[in-house]
């Protein structure tokens, strides 16, 4: 998009988008050393809000970057009834950014798989997860991006609590089940608002996800809605609460796995260091409630939601 046809307060409010966008996409990749020297990476394309922001975010700080990598956008058309093939070539044509479409009828065989009237998105995002992941392979990519942010990440942890028992997010960065891919989600610090805004204003050519006629993961929306309710009526909250997520003290949860609680010893109440004879991290009081008084406590344990 050309931004000389904009406003004056139009171009001031998106070069301040722009600016907060990548001063946080750069601390994300800082603070996980998500983009290393020498890297390809693989960034994946929908053609929804967040994956273009991503994808120009990422090439503007390319740009300037100290390292060198390559950007390389992947799309993987489903074959969904309706999608138009042609957006997503014209504009990244218009870029001039190396790119590939990835063809693969997914939409029939999550149609023949699903039964009617239940929602389709868990298969297909299976699917795609696993075409894309094998694709990076084959153009040897070391680096796949996602275009999930901070409200996705926060969503995905009160799902998995709320439904799974677990907590448990979406990280901002991972390797691949099987080993062999390295997923990085640069827009982890990104509100969902700042990115939607942006997408309004840069004028992306958005594609709908729900071409195929799903509707939208019901248990999500409500999270999504009592996040948003709570945003309203407690700003700051949202921040806390993705601030906690990277904040995390095993020690004073309930998880016997992450933490020793069987071995805890007099004199060390972090506990022992596995093969050594130190304690990890200062002392700390008990039932740390925080500046704002949220406590967490972990009530039980059951089975995981594959989010
Ligand atoms: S809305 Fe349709 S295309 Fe999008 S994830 Fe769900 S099933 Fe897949």
């Amino acid at each position: 998009m050309h931004t000389d046809s904009l406003d004056k307060q139009t171009k001031t409010r998106l070069n301040k988008l722009q600016k907060r966008l990548r001063r946080e996409v750069g601390q994300a990749i800082e603070a996980f050393n998500m983009i290393e020297e020498g890297d390809k990476v693989m960034v994946c394309l929908s053609g929804g809000k967040d994956s273009y922001t991503m994808l120009d975010i990422l090439l503007n700080l390319q740009k300037s970057a100290p390292i060198r990598f390559e950007l390389v956008a992947v799309n993987l058309d489903q074959k969904q009834p309706g999608f138009p093939e042609e957006v997503l070539p014209a504009y990244l044509d218009s870029l001039g950014v190396p790119y590939h479409i990835v063809e693969r009828d997914t939409y029939s065989i999550v149609k023949e798989v699903v039964p009617e009237g239940k929602t389709t998105c868990g298969l297909c995002s299976r699917l795609r997860r696993g075409t894309l992941y094998g694709f990076a392979d084959e153009i040897g990519a070391n680096k796949i991006a996602l275009g999930h942010h901070r409200d996705d990440i926060l969503e995905t942890f009160f799902l998995n609590m709320f439904y799974g028992g677990k907590l448990k997010s979406m990280p901002p960065k991972l390797v691949s089940d099987d080993g062999k891919n390295m997923v990085i989600r640069p827009l982890a610090y990104a509100r969902e608002k700042d990115i939607s805004a942006y997408a309004e204003l840069r004028q992306f050519p958005i594609i709908p996800c729900n071409l195929c006629g799903s509707q939208e993961n019901l248990q999500r929306q409500v999270i999504k809605e009592m996040l948003q309710g709570w945003d309203k009526s407690h700003p700051g909250r949202i921040e806390t609460m993705f601030r906690a997520l990277c904040n995390v003290v095993p020690s004073h949860l309930a998880d016997n796995e992450l933490f020793d609680f069987k071995g805890l010893q007099l004199g060390f109440p972090h506990g022992i260091v596995p093969g050594s004879q130190t304690a990890p991290g200062p002392l700390g009081e008990d039932e740390d409630t925080g500046a704002n008084g949220s406590g967490v406590q972990v009530m039980e344990k059951i089975d995981i939601l594959s989010v």
